[in-house]
């Protein structure tokens, strides 16, 4: 192999959680080839090395297979979502989908997770994630500045409650581009939103 470089791969989201089929793991072993470096990250991605050369069609052929392939790096990760064991409906499956869609490989300044649950619960822990999003029942709660690394981990916190279905992509989306456009440098999400502020954030996204 030539130059390498890598994929974020992971499984659609779904009922029942990150779940890939054997045919999805055989594949991905057969593209990645025998020698490849293949890291099961701690937000849902498998970071698959692949030559350079290939990987246009690597990624084609991993997508045929029902995969979804994303940027590595510096870029908003794809949702990190709970197993929606309340069932699709409930759970918000659908919502989950969507918002995926919309916010997955957004180039950032840092890493970006955004966390999805279906409920209370909160059993993908989306209070640890830079953005949380927590289903309750018929609208979504949006927490921001989880910070789960270092000595000083904290915990998001609650930034706005009760939006529908309809504002939660306008409302994570302007959360995303604005530490995109207004961070300084590598500042990490939570730093961010503690130097621009709960207060001016609600004013922004209200
Ligand atoms: S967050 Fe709620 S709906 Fe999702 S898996 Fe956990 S308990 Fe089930």
């Amino acid at each position: 192999m030539g130059e390498k470089t890598k994929l974020a791969v992971s499984p659609a989201i779904q009922v029942g959680g990150s779940l890939f089929t054997p045919e999805q793991l055989a594949k991905i072993g057969t593209v990645a080839g025998s020698d490849a470096k293949i890291e099961m990250t701690t937000f849902k991605q498998l970071y698959v090395e692949v030559s350079l050369d290939e990987k246009a069609s690597i990624q084609e052929e991993l997508e045929r297979a029902g995969l979804e392939v994303y940027p590595t790096g510096f870029a908003t990760k794809s949702l990190i979502a709970c197993n929606f064991c309340k069932g699709a409906e409930e759970a918000g499956l659908e919502t989950a989908r969507i918002l995926n869609r919309a916010i997955a490989g957004i180039k950032t300044p840092t890493p970006l997770k955004i966390g999805y649950a279906g409920c209370a619960l909160g059993t993908s822990e989306p209070l640890l994630k830079d953005i949380g999003v927590v289903k309750m029942r018929d609208t979504f709660d949006i927490y921001v500045g989880g910070e789960p690394k270092g000595i000083k981990a904290a915990v998001g916190r609650l930034l706005i409650s009760g939006i529908t279905e309809e504002r939660l992509v306008p409302v994570v989306s302007t959360l995303i581009y604005l530490y995109k456009e207004q961070s300084k440098g590598k500042e990490k999400f939570s730093k961010f939103v503690d130097r621009i502020s709960m207060e001016q954030l609600k004013q922004i996204i209200a």
